[in-house]
């Protein structure tokens, strides 16, 4: 019998709840479309399931109609973006989560006492796009240890980084440790802009290696930490691999192991998870446990503008 191991915490982190039902709640109180810049959070499944629902998801405002509700997803963005969407006449409402503008605050902070800025991140991805686009002055982007060996800055000694909040925690480290070795006066917040999300699930992910032949991490292909999580699995030793959902899961993975772990990204919803069980019983008998972790009860408050509006009534997630 195959064992089945879940990760816990797994899934949904309290910024995605709080983004999806940003959009709930205002498909509720204005009614659709309302349009949202970029994916709200990055799955599929979601993203779709509100499609279907009424929001309109596009990647720049200019495809927003003047005067229309507009949502800014989970991830952030920039300045220029708060500020052409002011200009158009947009009724926004912003879902960046608060521990990504949390790390906007730091860059602003630092940038406001004269330093030079580092984001450790990766490039393109939509949460480092609004990041560097809402510190003024010059931010550098590194990406790994030898990006720290090749950058050139104006001073040393006025130097601060930041970094993406799903990030690896082992390899942010080693970018620190390059980036002190080699900037003794650099100041930053060693790895607590790694939300505690995307750290529980990777110390998840760390039990869940012990325990397990093979690792499955629910996520779209787009989602930054999801992707960490399937790394991690791999470095640590276990073929890990990444699926949107059960029709992903091949039985060739499976064959001659005795245990599968699962997992999910922070932007994945525990309906897949429970799908991509009911996959695996398809391929034969399996018993699934759970694996003891810490308990989340982070929640952050709605944007004034939704505050007091009804939740939705029937959330598919
Ligand atoms: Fe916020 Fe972390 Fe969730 Fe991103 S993964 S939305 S930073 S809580």
């Amino acid at each position: 019998m195959l064992r089945v191991v879940l990760a816990q915490p797994r899934g949904f982190c309290a910024g995605v709840e709080r983004a999806i039902e940003i959009v709930e709640r205002a498909l509720v109180k204005y009614g659709p479309p309302i349009y949202v810049r970029h994916e709200i959070v990055h799955n599929r499944h979601v993203v779709e399931d509100l499609r279907t629902r009424g929001a309109i998801f596009v990647d720049e405002l200019d495809e927003i109609p003047t005067g229309a509700t507009t949502i800014f997803s989970a991830h952030g963005v920039a300045r220029v973006v708060e500020e052409t969407a002011s200009r158009r006449g947009l009724a926004v409402i912003d879902a960046t989560c608060p521990l990504v503008a949390k790390v906007h605050n730091e860059g602003r902070r630092y940038a406001a006492a004269g330093r030079e800025i580092v984001l450790i991140g990766h490039a393109g991805h939509a949460e480092v796009e609004g990041t560097i686009g809402q510190i003024p002055g010059k931010v550098h982007l590194v990406q790994t240890v030898a990006d720290v060996a090749a950058l050139t800055v104006a001073d040393p000694e006025k130097l601060a980084y930041i970094t993406q909040t799903t990030l690896s925690v082992d390899d942010t480290r080693q970018i620190i440790a390059a980036l002190t070795e080699r900037f003794p006066a650099i100041r930053g917040p060693d790895v607590r802009d790694i939300c505690y999300a995307t750290q529980n699930r990777q110390t998840a992910v760390h039990e869940l290696a012990k325990a397990v032949d093979v690792i499955l991490v629910v996520g779209s292909q787009n989602s930054s930490n999801s992707n960490r999580l399937r790394e991690i699995g791999a470095e640590l030793g276990k073929p890990s691999y990444l699926i949107d959902d059960a029709s992903a899961l091949r039985p060739d993975w499976f064959a001659g192991i005795a245990s599968v772990g699962l997992t999910a990204g922070a932007s994945a919803p525990e309906t897949l998870v429970q799908e991509v069980i009911e996959g695996l019983r398809r391929f034969g008998a399996i018993e699934v446990t759970t694996l003891e972790g810490v308990a989340e009860n982070v929640r952050f408050r709605f944007p004034p503008e939704l505050a007091d509006s009804e939740p939705a009534e029937a959330s598919s997630f």
